[in-house]
């Protein structure tokens, strides 16, 4: 039924003539061919991070995971004013991401970078508090899991006040609260979520999902 009303409610939402059908059409269908996991955020969740972005005029933004840029070109092609910072790990990965991002024409908009996201973010932080960067106003965290924290928390300290900070994939079909499971997504799940609700520089709370991607959720924090 999740997915039978995914498939029911998103077409009706995002018509197929909206300018950005063609391109993200494009990045599942290249991902796909190049042999990339099929883990990229649903359409829905996708969607409503970019009108969240809209809502708040962010002109900035991060992403730790790109995959092949899918939600990346939902976030950019939905914002015409927004500039996005996306990091990946696996080259390959990186490599499909650029293609899809150039077939979006959104290159001038989306900076794709390559290495591990706990390296590449501590040089960004350095780069943010240097005032060599913008701060980020909205933050999308979906890489590997054990570094949920860490990516948080440097994220954290590079964004401006009230942005909103989305952690992927924190309930794993409940499995967030069978405490002996003691895989180390869960682990890094927790957490962020423990932290996160004592971490002084936020507000935050957990919002469960269901959907074409299964049942999972997100943990969305707000700076102060
Ligand atoms: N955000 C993408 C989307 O919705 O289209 C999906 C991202 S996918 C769930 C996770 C990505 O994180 C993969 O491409 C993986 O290679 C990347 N990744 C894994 N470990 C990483 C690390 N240490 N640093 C940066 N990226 C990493």
């Amino acid at each position: 039924t999740w997915t039978a009303v995914d498939a029911y409610a998103m077409p009706h939402s995002h018509p197929s003539s909206r300018p950005n059908t063609a391109a993200l059409e494009n990045a599942l269908l290249a991902s796909k061919a190049a042999g990339l996991p099929d883990i990229s955020a649903s359409p829905a969740q996708a969607k409503f991070m970019a009108l969240t972005c809209r809502m708040l005029s962010v002109t900035h933004a991060l992403e730790v995971g790109t995959l092949g840029g899918y939600s990346a070109i939902w976030l950019a092609s939905e914002n015409p004013q927004l500039h996005l910072v996306t990091v990946e790990y696996d080259p390959h990965h990186a490599e499909v991401a650029r293609k899809n991002i150039e077939f979006a024409g959104l290159t001038d908009r989306i900076e794709v970078i390559e290495g591990a996201g706990v390296d590449v973010l501590a040089k960004l932080k350095e780069e943010v508090l240097a005032g060599k960067r913008e701060r980020f106003s909205f933050t999308f965290i979906d890489a590997d899991k054990e570094n949920n924290w860490n990516y948080f928390d440097m994220a954290a300290d590079m964004s401006k006040p009230n942005t909103p900070i989305c952690v992927d994939n924190v309930v794993r079909g409940g499995k967030l609260v069978d405490f002996s499971n003691q895989d180390s997504r869960i682990l890094g799940a927790r957490e962020v979520i423990e932290k996160a609700g004592k971490d002084p520089r936020v507000d935050s709370v957990v919002i469960q999902t269901v959907g074409e991607k299964s049942y999972d959720g997100c943990l969305w924090a707000v700076l102060n």
